[in-house]
């Protein structure tokens, strides 16, 4: 049987855009700074029942007597291709930062030419590890401590709060700044064969302002004036990056979706008005290490992360048996149980085993839906995109049998909707090692 295969397609601007299911209601309109996975879709779906050889089956396409010849009966036939996120970058799959990713307040991010730190922006960091040690060694009432630091028991450790201050402050040389939020987006390049995190400069947006068209009378009407914010990433050196994942890509199928993505489409809306013209082309992937690379990497960050407070407590240890690993939402993602929205994924849907031990979680929930293609639609609530969360596997849990479980995990992505691109995830993305906190010099000089 064939396998989940992802591809990688970048859509590159061509007129502004205007992204998001926002209707023409209200007279001030702003554009997302991201392509939904719905939006990816219903440009390919479009393209390819515009190629089918009876078209007077369009809408009720299961029924298309040209099955065999048809490019959309090829593509859509053996289960819904997932069309995930587009999310802006320069050159390669984008993510947006994780809830757990701090900067420099007065120095945020990265310069926008190189994607690097510099002077004025002193790069992100993230809080993920250095959250979890400092909770769980100074909160008695942490989730599972006991089978973490079995030594420590129920116990106050000797942890003083005042060392938790040097990991809210920046570290860039000569500032003390404290650290914020940062939000927006990064990616991963490969730098003398080591992956390296990248941020994502901001993309440009503009004003405009429309006279309205009174639709009953045909007429533009000066108390129709409505105001648009437009991304303008043409010709910049921003694209938008994606993947889509075929559930059993045969041959016809990767062929079919190739025809219905690669070229020319208009996405978004306002194009009547020359809004959303895109090219879109076929890349490859992402430069992520390997998955086994990458909890090897994660489990010496936790260890770090525990050194400093064994070196002061020696009830606690550093090096813990078993496998930490995390996942972080690349887009939002809906977790629903008995019909009612979750913001933690139930492990048997994850088919992952019961065994694992949430640690913490961050995660903030807000409505998705709303308006699709013109047409309303369900609202339920979402998990946001960034969102993270911490397991242990103790170790009764072989890792060699749950490498392949996160693997698939990666690949088909969690929760419902999945065709829309919702609940793309990645397991210990490298920015929570590459980037932690706990791993500054400065900290343990
Ligand atoms: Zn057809
Ligand atoms: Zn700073």
């Amino acid at each position: 049987m064939n396998q989940p295969r992802a591809f990688h397609v970048r859509i590159s601007p061509q007129s502004p855009l205007l992204l998001g299911n926002q209707t023409s209601i209200s007279n001030f309109q702003e554009s997302e700074d991201y392509i939904p996975g719905s939006t990816l879709a219903g440009a390919v779906g479009a393209r390819l029942l515009a190629g089918c050889t009876a078209p007077e089956h369009q809408p009720d396409h299961a029924s298309c007597p040209e099955r065999h010849a048809c490019p959309f009966w090829h593509l859509f036939d053996l289960g819904q291709p997932q069309f995930g996120f587009a999310y802006p970058g320069a050159s390669s799959y984008t993510f947006p930062y994780p809830l757990t990713a701090r900067s420099c307040k007065r120095h945020p991010a990265y310069d926008p030419q190189s994607g690097l730190p510099d002077q004025r922006h002193h790069g992100a960091r993230d809080s993920l590890l250095a959250s979890f040690a400092y909770e769980l060694v100074s909160d008695p009432a942490f989730p599972h401590r006991a089978a973490l630091q079995p030594d420590l028991g129920a116990d106050w450790s000797l942890w003083s709060s005042q060392w938790w201050q040097s990991f809210d402050q920046c570290h860039a040389p000569g500032c003390q700044e404290s650290l914020d939020k940062l939000t927006g987006y990064y990616q991963y390049a490969i730098d003398q064969g080591n992956v390296q995190v990248f941020g994502v400069a901001e993309v440009d947006s503009s004003r405009a302002t429309h006279v309205g068209i009174n639709r009953a009378r045909g007429v533009a009407e000066e108390s129709l004036l409505f105001t648009q914010d437009s991304l303008d990433a043409q010709g910049s050196h921003h694209s938008f990056h994606a993947r889509v994942v075929l559930a059993a890509a045969g041959a016809d199928q990767e062929a079919a979706l190739r025809q219905g993505v690669v070229g020319a489409h208009q996405i978004g809306r306002g194009r009547s008005r020359g809004y959303g013209d895109v090219e879109i082309g076929w890349v490859s992937p992402s430069p992520l290490p390997p998955l086994s690379r990458r909890i090897e990497r994660f489990a010496e960050a936790v260890a770090d992360a525990f050194y400093p407070y064994a070196q002061e407590d020696k009830r606690i240890q550093a090096s813990m048996p078993g496998h930490f690993f995390s996942l972080t939402l690349r887009s939002p993602a809906i977790f629903v149980q008995d019909g009612q929205p979750q913001r933690l994924p139930d492990l048997r849907d994850l088919q992952l085993p019961e065994e694992l031990l949430l640690m913490r979680a961050w995660a903030r929930m807000q409505p998705v839906g709303g308006w699709d293609q013109g047409l309303p639609r369900r609202t339920s609530l979402a998990v946001n995109a960034g969102s993270v969360y911490l397991y242990y596997a103790p170790p009764t849990i072989s890792l060699d049998a749950l490498l392949p479980q996160l693997e698939t995990l990666e690949l088909t992505g969690v929760g419902a909707e999945r065709e829309q691109g919702y609940g793309e995830v990645t397991v210990c993305t490298p920015f929570h090692y590459l980037s932690s906190l706990t791993r500054l010099q400065a900290f343990f000089a």
